[in-house]
């Protein structure tokens, strides 16, 4: 259920509705939006009977929502979400580019990729300092060595940083050192992770599961955003299909589909989606002229000597030509991309 109040609601009557659902033992969450003040309700087990709310005062209209996610969809805020990070907003007119390795291997590493794709116009810095490796003997990631470099090499060329935060007992650790905290697809499905980043106030980059339906990655935003965090990404990162001859399926239907059914940003990370450095760029343009807010790109200096996805990753001088096309692509998208 919504309800929407009378823009000019005072705030004395949204504290009784929302006392009100409080006391019916379920929590109010107040959606932002310019042109409406709303108030979304969780933790109901049936349908809520709108007469409860309707002869309050300040009420203009209760909307029963009918989709499983509630908080994430469009029909509870038809607004599209824009979330700042320091030096970029996700979501809105400008398109995000998020470069940088697979892992953070050194200080030396991961400073050089940094000034390569600040050079280039990325606004965000990746790099996994935990890594979620299929096999217990791959490079685990360098963990807290690996934020610090991330955070210094941020810092010194001027990028918000992203890195994936793989258990609840390192959300404060990794938060601290973080402007935007990733979850990766293999956690899409661990729901005290969610909950114990929905907790905190971080923005948060949720890839879509190997296996997850839309509307389970939806239901896994829904998560985050029922314990209060709503500043949400959704990342597209390829699914598990009969197809061998790519890593994953770079299901693109996702983008406009999300676009259609939530207001969150959604970005597009052909490397996974792909996994060979080869099909990244067309994919990586497809993706921004289906619609996409930004792009998780994998680069390395040398991805031949890389510790992980190696073969997924792009060498600057491939990102270069990358971002020369998708500056054409951003502008004939209506979005753009770098003043540089
Ligand atoms: C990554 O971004 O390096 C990663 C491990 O991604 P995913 O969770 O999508 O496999
Ligand atoms: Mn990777």
């Amino acid at each position: 259920m919504l309800i929407i109040m009378d823009n000019a609601a005072t705030d004395e009557q949204i504290e009784i509705v929302e006392d009100k659902i409080r006391s019916m033992g379920w929590t109010p969450h107040e959606i932002p939006g310019a042109l409406r003040i709303a108030i979304g309700i969780t933790g109901n087990k049936g349908a809520v009977d709108a007469g409860l709310f309707s002869n309050l005062a300040g009420v203009v209209e209760c909307i029963p929502v009918s989709k499983p996610y509630k908080l994430v969809s469009r029909d509870v805020k038809p607004e599209d979400t824009v979330i700042k990070l320091p030096n970029v907003t996700i979501g809105g007119k400008e398109l995000v580019v998020m470069a940088g390795p697979c892992s953070v291997e050194s200080r030396s590493q991961i400073m050089e990729v940094a000034e390569f794709v600040k050079s280039q116009g990325a606004q965000v810095l990746r790099g996994g300092a935990y890594k979620p490796r299929t096999s217990p003997y791959s490079f685990q990631g360098l963990k807290e060595e690996g934020l610090k470099y991330l955070r210094e090499a941020g810092e010194k060329f001027g990028l918000s940083v992203v890195t994936e935060v793989k258990d609840t007992e390192t959300v404060p650790l990794v938060s601290e050192y973080c402007d935007m905290l990733q979850i990766g697809a293999r956690n899409m499905h661990n729901f005290s992770l969610l909950e114990a980043i929905g907790r905190t106030r971080k923005p948060v980059l949720l890839k879509r599961g190997l296996a997850a339906t839309v509307e389970e990655w939806l239901m896994a935003a829904e998560y985050i955003a029922s314990q209060g965090n709503y500043e949400i990404a959704l990342c597209e990162r390829g699914i598990r299909t009969f197809e061998t001859y790519t890593r994953n399926t770079l299901d693109l239907n996702s983008v406009p589909l999300v676009k259609h059914l939530s207001h969150l940003p959604i970005l597009v990370d052909p490397s996974h989606g792909t996994g060979s450095w080869e099909l990244v760029a067309p994919m990586a343009m497809a993706s921004v002229a289906a619609g996409a807010d930004g792009l998780l790109v994998e680069v390395h200096p040398h991805p031949e000597k890389a510790l992980s996805d190696g073969k997924q990753s792009l060498r600057p001088e491939k990102f270069a030509e990358l971002i020369e096309k998708l500056r054409k692509i951003a502008a004939s998208c209506d979005k753009s991309f770098g003043a540089l």
